[in-house]
């Protein structure tokens, strides 16, 4: 749970959350593992339950996309696509599956998931989201 919102945490790697970190910060990281603080409205990214240990929105090096103010909003981080990228490929050049977005955004190349993406895992379940949100604003 969030020390601040008490909205549940997504658990996340140290080695994540050491690369997204400012650097000047990763010595503070210490080699716990994290939580990622779920909330949208929260200031809180990354936290340990059992330290006071965490790390704000501005000491991260990438908006993570479901907080409030996200800008801009990565979908896929590994290769910079936004939200609105997505939602245009599929409004404006029909796109309807992953595919299509790789095709037309190129997404998901080169993932280091693990490194870039805030929540150390790949973004291809957040791009099936947005791909079904972009359909029923359609
Ligand atoms: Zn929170």
């Amino acid at each position: 749970m969030c020390p601040v919102c008490k909205k549940a945490g997504i658990p996340v790697k140290n080695t994540t959350v050491r690369h997204l970190v400012h650097n000047k910060l990763a010595d503070q990281v210490g080699n716990k593992d994290y939580y990622l603080c779920s909330s949208e409205a929260c200031d809180i990214v990354y936290f340990q339950p059992e330290s006071d240990v965490r790390f704000l929105q501005y000491q991260v090096k990438v908006p993570v996309w479901f907080k409030k103010g996200a800008d801009p909003k990565y979908i896929c981080y590994c290769s910079k696509v936004t939200e609105e990228a997505i939602m245009d490929a599929v409004i404006d050049y029909n796109a309807k599956t992953i595919k299509d977005i790789i095709k037309l955004t190129g997404t998901m190349q080169n993932c280091k998931c693990e490194v870039e993406n805030p929540t150390g895992k790949c973004c291809a379940p957040v791009v099936q989201q947005t791909i079904k949100k972009a359909l029923e604003a359609k």
